[in-house]
């Protein structure tokens, strides 16, 4: 295989883990993409007993990729809550974002800080991630992996199996944990050298590189910062609303939440709380609106307005909407507000 400067040959491997003396014990972010992955057929190559974790979030889709990898691999894999984690990040981030509202040196860092408590308290001897330098011009630079060790504080228990040989030597190399002359020196974006390696390995099944993060994405970062701005990222039920339906904030500062489908109208019911309002059209199919927090008359009345217009109401003039308070329900009815006038209160 042509490889980067200092990269391996994996022709070389001999993927017969079961084979060796098992030497130490590792856990591994295990994002289910490729490089996350490969590190752990890297170690296990090696004899290390290898688990997985993986961070969830409402922002991260990797739980059902990191199970399936899991499974792949025979690994077993911890999943861990860090939605309060990013959350805080988010608010204050101490090195700042990516392109869009991704904190993403600092939470590469607190996932590893995450990983090195539970290195600690489960007797592992290191943590290990998928990282490759040079990969990613944000979070993978040299900067970059030097800071996240630093933040994470794992004292120099923290493994990049794939890009090790570009690295200083960790703690585990120089204990004999880990075999160094067994670990790789990959660096830079191209794939080529990893899809080789999968082959080497047989993962004939591993997702495309995607993003999968939705604080890089510029349209959900509006509401997540609209959020931010006014009701605050305390509550994390309004955090899991984002997710749901069309978002609108109204001229008297109420969040009004439009379901777009079923799905988002089964959802939106479920994630009610007392001193939500409640609409719904009564007389033709339509959406259900929540305004979490309640809302003044003024906003109540537009977001019925709002409800009817994405209500089927075809050429019917006006639309019945039921409005549902804590204390009391209401039928009112109202004309349906032309959708482009709506949109001036989308988020
Ligand atoms: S893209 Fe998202 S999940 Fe990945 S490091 Fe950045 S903020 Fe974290």
């Amino acid at each position: 295989m042509k490889s980067e400067a200092g990269n391996r040959e994996p022709e070389t491997r001999n993927p017969k883990p079961e084979t060796r003396e098992k030497r130490g014990r590792g856990l591994s972010l295990l994002s289910g993409g490729l490089d996350s992955r490969l590190a752990v057929c890297v170690l296990r190559e090696q004899g290390i007993d290898v688990e997985g974790v993986v961070f969830t979030s409402p922002f991260f889709k990797m739980e059902e990729t990191a199970r399936e990898a899991a499974r792949q691999l025979n690994v077993p894999l911890h999943v861990v809550d860090f939605t309060r984690d990013i959350l805080d990040l988010v608010d204050h981030p101490p090195h700042g974002f990516g392109a869009a509202l991704n904190p993403c040196i600092d939470c590469r860092a607190r996932m590893i800080q995450r990983a090195g408590e539970m290195m600690a308290q489960g007797g592992f001897d290191f943590v290990a991630t998928g990282e490759v330098l040079g990969q990613r011009p944000m979070s993978q630079n040299r900067h970059s992996l030097a800071i996240t060790e630093r933040d994470a504080a794992l004292g120099g228990r923290l493994l990049r199996p794939l890009s090790a040989l570009l690295l200083e030597p960790t703690v585990p190399e120089q204990e004999g944990i880990v075999d160094r002359s067994r670990l790789l020196g990959l660096s830079g974006r191209s794939r080529k050298p990893q899809r080789e390696l999968a082959q080497c390995y047989g993962l004939t099944r591993y997702p495309a590189p995607a993003g999968g993060c939705l604080l890089t994405e510029k349209g959900f970062c509006r509401k997540l910062s609209d959020l931010h701005t006014n009701e605050g990222l305390g509550d994390e039920r309004l955090v899991w609303l984002l997710l749901r339906g069309r978002h609108f904030r109204l001229p008297g500062g109420a969040k009004c939440v439009v379901g777009r489908d079923a799905a988002d109208n089964a959802a939106l019911k479920s994630l009610r709380v007392v001193s939500d309002v409640l609409l719904h059209a009564v007389d033709v199919p339509g959406p259900t609106v929540l305004l979490p927090g309640g809302a003044d008359d003024g906003d109540v009345s537009l977001a019925a307005r709002i409800c009817a217009a994405y209500a089927d109401h075809g050429t019917r003039e006006s639309v019945t909407i039921r409005i549902v308070r804590s204390d009391a329900a209401e039928e009112r009815r109202v004309a349906p507000l032309a959708r482009e006038q709506a949109q001036a209160w989308m988020l």
